[in-house]
């Protein structure tokens, strides 16, 4: 590499494994210039629009994210979106590298008859939804009986905000619509439905603890389904967090409900069959269930028995889904761009972080791991073939280039903007900060340099 000059590195994608590669490459020795592009006019992704918003603690994981993006040799470039504004051959032009961060932004299908039924939602529309994000539209939320399908920790993030309600997020930066559409919501019973068995679920042991301790929430287990062959044992004695839960839904199967205005029910064995409605297309009234047992292995078998539980809304939980980005290889097996330690297979410059790299598993933290894998990868790479460091002629700043071409780019100081006047509306309401649900008032504010 020329010695005269640092290596220059774009990051699509401003969620937590895009600001750990940035943080791991703005400290290196030497250290990277680079710029951090997102397609929202805020940094921090899913720990702004995922993370659920009475997770407080997990969401303070901002505080060291925005560390890194102040940085003086990290730049933030938002409202620029990759494939739209943004190309790769603009990345190849402006850098000599580029780190994929975007995540897994979609949902899994269950591919079952009804599921297009009105009232059949994805849980990423839901954490959408509550968590603020532009564009995401309301649940319908006149249902008793809401569904969650799947045994994972967005499963019990969506459950947990029915289970509260407005009462419970007051004190959360969800936008007012969110509280005022909660306030009007009728649920009464929450079913979430766990096809393997207690010892398989994916739960974690705080998230799932916390599901015991909600106020005005009865919660309730089945002691009949609480089956626990060999392989839950062994499970069991291999991970304490394992065992520790499985006690968490004895203790609630011996509870003698209180009446309490709502209830959580887990449900273990139960495989979704169909959903139900009137006729072909009418909205969903139940979900229609195959009943099984262990199969000894951690797996499960059908009993043949089929049960039905009402419900106007199923929200599928079953995972989210990483999207093809244009230009580049995708795995649709594994929803994943193919790399090898972070460097994309076949391709010179491009490296991935993050989701799009292993898949939608994972919390916040690993991603900070994944990130300086693929920094070492690229650091390691630089001044080599894979990827050879020159004198480029074009030196042009990618933020003047697309102002040229008409894109609003939102750098650093209009985020900062955005955040002060986020922190002022949530005063005027005796809360920490109040999110907009909507573009328009959030460039409005990056622009206003009176807020
Ligand atoms: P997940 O942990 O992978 O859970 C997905 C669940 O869906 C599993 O129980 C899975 O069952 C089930 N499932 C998959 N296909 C199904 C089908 N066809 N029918 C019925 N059930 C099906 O995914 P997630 O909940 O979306 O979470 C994604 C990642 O984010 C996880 O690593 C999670 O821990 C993390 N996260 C963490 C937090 C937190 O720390 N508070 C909050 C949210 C998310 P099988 O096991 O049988 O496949």
């Amino acid at each position: 590499m020329p010695a005269e000059r640092s290596l220059r590195v774009a990051v699509i994608g401003a969620g937590p494994a895009g600001v750990y590669a940035a943080e791991a490459l703005a400290r290196a020795t030497p250290p990277v210039w680079v710029d951090v592009v997102d397609m929202l006019p805020t940094p921090y992704g899913l720990v702004r629009y995922g993370v659920a918003p009475d997770h407080l603690k997990m969401k303070s994981v901002i505080r060291t994210l925005h560390g890194v993006l102040g940085l003086p040799n990290v730049r933030f470039f938002g409202n620029v979106r990759y494939g739209v504004d943004f190309h790769l051959a603009d990345a190849h032009r402006h850098y000599d590298a580029v780190i994929f961060a975007t995540g897994s932004p979609t949902d899994r299908r269950l591919g079952i008859d009804g599921e297009d039924r009105p009232g059949s939602i994805a849980a990423a529309d839901v954490v959408a939804w509550y968590s603020g994000l532009p564009g995401a539209s309301a649940p319908p939320l006149t249902a008793t009986d809401v569904v969650v399908i799947g045994a994972g920790n967005v499963a019990l993030d969506v459950a947990r905000v029915f289970a509260k309600g407005a009462g419970g997020l007051g004190h959360t930066d969800v936008p007012d619509d969110v509280l005022t559409a909660l306030t009007g919501a009728r649920t009464r019973d929450i079913h979430l439905l766990a096809r393997r068995g207690p010892a398989q679920a994916k739960f974690t042991q705080i998230e799932l603890r916390e599901m015991g301790e909600l106020s005005g929430v009865d919660t309730m287990v089945d002691p009949a389904d609480l089956h626990l062959d060999e392989a839950a044992q062994e499970a069991m004695a291999a991970h304490k967090a394992t065992r520790t839960m499985v006690g968490y839904y004895e203790q609630w199967s011996r509870r003698t409900p209180l009446g309490q205005p709502k209830r959580v029910h887990f449900h273990f064995f139960r495989r979704p069959v169909r959903l139900l409605g009137d006729g072909e297309s009418g909205p969903v009234t139940g979900i229609e269930l195959a009943v099984g047992k262990p199969d000894g292995h951690g797996g499960v078998v059908d009993t043949g028995e089929i049960v039905q539980l009402p419900a106007q809304l199923v929200i599928r939980s079953i995972g989210y889904r990483g999207l093809r980005l244009p230009g580049l290889p995708f795995d649709d097996g594994s929803v994943t761009i193919p790399n090898d330690a972070g460097r994309v297979c076949g391709r010179t410059g491009e490296y991935v972080a993050g989701w799009i790299k292993r898949g939608p598993t994972g919390v916040i933290g690993t991603n900070k791991g994944d990130a300086r894998q693929t920094v070492a990868t690229l650091l390691a790479d630089a001044g080599s073939e894979a990827l050879p460091v020159s004198d480029r002629g074009d030196d042009a700043d990618l933020a003047v280039d697309l102002r040229q071409r008409g894109v609003e780019v939102v750098e650093w100081d209009g985020w900062l903007r955005i955040d002060t006047r986020e922190i002022a509306r949530g005063r005027d309401r005796g809360r920490d900060r109040t999110k907009h649900a909507s573009l328009a008032p959030m460039l409005d504010a990056a622009r206003d340099p009176l807020h």
